[in-house]
């Protein structure tokens, strides 16, 4: 059924001149690597073809993989194919004139909550929507050109979304896939220096959370980065989101949530889990996403305690009929 799904997505590819990809705001770096891998080996493979990459917001972080394109007219929307990756719901593509497009194709991994697209390939157990990628090309590879600036973009996604290949969703066909891209050729040092190295301010933003952290009675680890700390550690929005890969690894603490003061101060959710499923949660406060990582927003302190009380009851009654955590 899958093979079906990709043979149509690939004539939809052939089949158009102008070609238009999309992914979520706030980009991370599996949409990032996705789109951008994307776009590579069809201009590789179609020079032809005009391929575009235009959204409305971007990754300070990620822009060591490269630029997207600057916008183009209505009347080439008009005439273009959408694919729209790693994005759930069509609230949260980045660039809203995907509506003026011909056709549309979603490609995702995200829990599907309205399916959208003409046509629509969504694979929920694959790590990455990166992963997708490459295995779109690895179905086709004998049409399909790839070069090392498309597998490092590809790779990027794949890593950032496994978690360095350490999630659940990571399986042989993630490794196989993953090994594949590296043949192609990927500069790991250089890679790893641009994802993984932190300016010292960073790291002293990272001790005061260290010191921070707030813990439930059944074991949520949480944080809530207001403007006020991201004022004191010179912070933006972007990097004061990460703060949630602070909270976890902390035993016993099942689920570990951020919450970030966004500019227009709601509040943006960053909800993580190890054994018990977060998404549902997520989802009863505008969110949604995976089992084990999903977002949301909250308007207040009263909603963000309620919202936190629903997460230590999770855990209370997940540790009272579960024995297998830690
Ligand atoms: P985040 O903490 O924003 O990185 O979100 C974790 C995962 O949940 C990502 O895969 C997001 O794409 C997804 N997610 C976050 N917010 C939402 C939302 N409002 N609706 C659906 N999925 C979301």
């Amino acid at each position: 059924m899958s093979y079906d799904k990709l043979t149509a997505i690939f004539n939809k590819i052939k089949e158009y001149n102008d070609i238009i990809i999309f992914r979520h705001f706030r980009p991370d770096g599996d949409c990032v690597g996705s789109t951008l891998g994307l776009k590579e080996i069809i201009k590789l493979t179609y020079p032809q073809k005009n391929v575009y990459l235009i959204n409305n917001d971007y990754s300070d972080y990620l822009k060591f993989l490269g630029n997207e394109d600057q916008d183009v007219s209505d009347e080439i929307y008009q005439k273009s194919l959408a694919i729209i990756l790693d994005t759930s719901i069509l609230d949260r593509v980045s660039n809203k004139k995907f509506a003026l497009c011909k056709e549309i194709v979603k490609i995702d991994h995200h829990i599907e909550i309205t399916p959208y697209g003409d046509i629509s390939w969504v694979e929920e157990e694959r790590s990455s929507c990166s992963e997708m990628i490459a295995h779109f090309y690895n179905t086709f590879k004998n049409e399909l050109k790839i070069n090392s600036y498309a597998a490092t973009c590809i790779y990027t996604g794949i890593v950032t979304d496994s978690g360095r290949f350490r999630f659940r969703s990571v399986n042989g066909e993630t490794m196989r896939l993953a090994g594949m891209l590296m043949d192609v050729g990927i500069d790991l040092d250089n890679l790893y220096a641009n994802l993984y190295l932190e300016d010292f301010d960073y790291l002293k933003f990272k001790a005061y959370v260290y010191n921070h952290i707030k813990m439930t009675k059944n074991g949520v680890a949480y944080l809530f980065v207001d403007k006020k700390m991201q004022e004191k550690f010179n912070l933006t929005t972007e990097t004061a989101s990460t703060s949630v890969s602070f909270l976890e690894g902390i035993k016993g603490s099942i689920i570990w949530i951020a919450f970030i003061e966004n500019p227009d101060q709601t509040i943006r959710v960053r909800l993580r889990s190890r054994f018990v499923t977060v998404s549902e949660l997520g989802e009863r406060y505008r969110g949604g996403g995976h089992a084990c990582a999903a977002g949301a927003t909250v308007y207040n302190k009263k909603e963000l305690n309620a919202l936190l009380k629903e997460a230590d009851e999770l855990i209370k009654n997940y540790k009272e009929n579960n024995s297998d955590w830690l």
